[in-house]
């Protein structure tokens, strides 16, 4: 039962993910989550390290795309800014919204890395939908969507046993 909230690896901050080394394990697909995984919570600003981060994703041979729950309107700019794809009311944790994002990239499921920050969705999510994933640290938690405060709370009954003999900071 927790092992469907076990994601592969669990990192710090988005920009410690060695692009180079996703490649040799054998991923060409990143989808990513949005609120506290490339920004705070409903913010349109992104720290200049995760952008960095991108400018070397988009030099990479990995495609990327944002699968959120949020609205079309939020996520363009940002994936427009980010040159990444974007599919928007995703439905984490339901899968449809990760073989939507598989499909817009032409990859398979053991092509796919999905990278988010709740166990509740995203990473439900990716081990509903077959894909492996990576948990993030919160970018901030000072201010989120009100129901994700029920995640979080549940999140915090389950994430140490979730985690344990999870890879940090590391593959
Ligand atoms: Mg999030």
């Amino acid at each position: 039962m927790l092992g469907l909230f076990r994601p592969r690896a669990y990192y710090d901050r988005l920009a410690l993910l060695d692009l180079a080394e996703l490649e040799r394990l054998g991923y060409r697909a990143l989808l990513f989550d949005v609120d506290n995984t490339i920004t705070t919570w409903n913010s349109p600003d992104i720290a200049p390290e995760v952008v960095a981060w991108f400018a070397a994703l988009a030099d990479s041979n990995l495609q990327g795309c944002i699968i959120s729950n949020n609205s079309a309107e939020r996520l363009r700019p940002l994936a427009e800014q980010l040159g990444l794809q974007f599919v928007s009311k995703a439905r984490k944790p339901l899968p449809v919204g990760y073989k939507r994002a598989m499909r817009l990239l032409g990859v398979e499921q053991r092509q796919t890395l999905m990278i988010g920050d709740q166990l509740l969705t995203d990473i439900l999510g990716a081990n509903l939908a077959g894909v492996d994933s990576v948990l993030l640290k919160p970018i901030s938690l000072a201010k989120e969507f009100r129901w994700t405060y029920v995640n979080r709370r549940i999140e915090r009954l389950i994430i140490k046993p979730v985690l344990q003999n999870v890879p940090h900071n590391r593959f």
